[in-house]
């Protein structure tokens, strides 16, 4: 089952402090991620899109406390992740882990594999210490690896070979939750879907719970449960899977959707092709954030930012053109936009 909530993200913030090198002036705010939530049920992949530099990563970094929050907070079972002491908190570090589009971040370079392996294993106390080489040679095997491996360094190994490294290693530690951040991205397509066959066998078999990064949904599509599409530090919409694709109310999910070419000229004619580049969120635009490049935007959109409202069964929108997300957003965030 499903429905049962491991996490729970309530209206977070990172604002980050920019230097414009201008006494004069107010320190500058970078809204990285401008109050989102969200939740993640137990089991489930929830997949993150938006274009670069939407917020996506520092989302990520937040939910495993890997940064602090400007405000805002991150519930795993219930409790704040923000609210334990660093010592306490060290406890819950092996639930919580990573996994990056380019391993090498994971891996020592100066390390063999069998002492890359070892590390989580000893800091964590995950099998006695008689045990840990017994324990990363099954690691490398479960990740398509073969136990002689563990004498090599990360080098030795192809782009593929040390993705599987760094799952082996974040999956070491037995954790609740793992956040992928474009594990794929950086890998030739061939190799693509072996990793994520690999990322879920591992699921079923262990009952992992993922976030999963990318910045398109093409990828996505193929390995969440749930997704939520993020532009501009904001959520524009999140839910199934199945709905946000077939029936997406945002003309952002419209765009990422219709980003990738169809072979049917009808719907290729219908393509969406956003103009420009993401706008800087040091002066994210009033009202709602994508109204700048937004083929639909109409009056209210500059003057009201809009609320993520429910518009039907586990999907939410925060587009005016549901009459919904207008009432739900009166009464907000005006056009002063904070
Ligand atoms: P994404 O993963 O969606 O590409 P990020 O979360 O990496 O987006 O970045 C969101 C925004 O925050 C970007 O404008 C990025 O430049 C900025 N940002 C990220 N980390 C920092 C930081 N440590 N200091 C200042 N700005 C940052
Ligand atoms: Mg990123």
């Amino acid at each position: 089952m499903k429905n049962e909530r491991l996490i729970e993200v309530q209206n977070l913030k990172k604002y980050f402090n920019v230097d414009n090198s201008n006494i004069f002036k107010d320190e500058k705010k970078l809204k990285a991620v401008d109050g989102i939530s969200f939740d993640i049920n137990k089991g489930e992949t929830f997949g993150l899109v938006g274009e670069s530099g939407s917020g996506k990563s520092t989302t990520g970094l937040l939910m495993l406390r890997l940064l602090n929050p400007t405000s805002g907070s991150v519930y795993l079972e219930g409790k704040d992740i923000f609210k334990y002491s660093k010592a306490k908190f060290r406890h819950l570090r092996k639930d919580l882990q990573i996994i990056f589009q380019d391993a090498s971040w994971a891996l020592d370079p100066k390390m063999i594999i069998e002492d890359i392996l070892s590390e989580p294993l000893k800091i964590h106390n995950i099998v006695p210490r008689f045990e840990r080489e017994k324990e990363v040679k099954r690691l490398l095997n479960i990740v398509g690896l073969s136990s002689k491996d563990m004498k090599k360094f990360p080098h030795e190994f192809s782009g593929g070979e040390r993705q599987r490294i760094g799952i082996a290693k974040a999956i070491s530690t037995k954790p609740k939750f793992i956040l992928c951040d474009e594990p794929v991205s950086a890998l030739d397509v061939s190799i693509q879907s072996k990793i994520l066959n690999l990322l879920r066998d591992l699921q079923s078999e262990y009952d992992l719970t993922y976030l999963f990064i990318a910045h398109g949904l093409n990828v996505v599509r193929h390995v969440s449960d749930r997704v939520g599409v993020m532009y501009l530090g904001r959520l524009m919409e999140v839910g199934d899977v199945h709905t946000i694709y077939n029936n997406p109310k945002h003309p952002y999910t419209e765009a990422l959707i219709s980003a990738f070419p169809h072979t049917d000229p009808e719907i290729e004619s219908k393509r969406i092709i956003l103009k420009g580049e993401i706008p800087s969120p040091i002066n994210p635009p009033l009202g709602c954030v994508f109204h700048t490049r937004c083929p639909k935007k109409m009056d209210i959109c500059e003057k009201l930012v809009p609320k993520l409202t429910e518009v039907d069964k586990d999907h939410k929108s925060a587009c005016f053109l549901d009459e919904r997300v207008i009432e739900n957003s009166k009464g907000g965030e005006g056009i002063e936009n904070k």
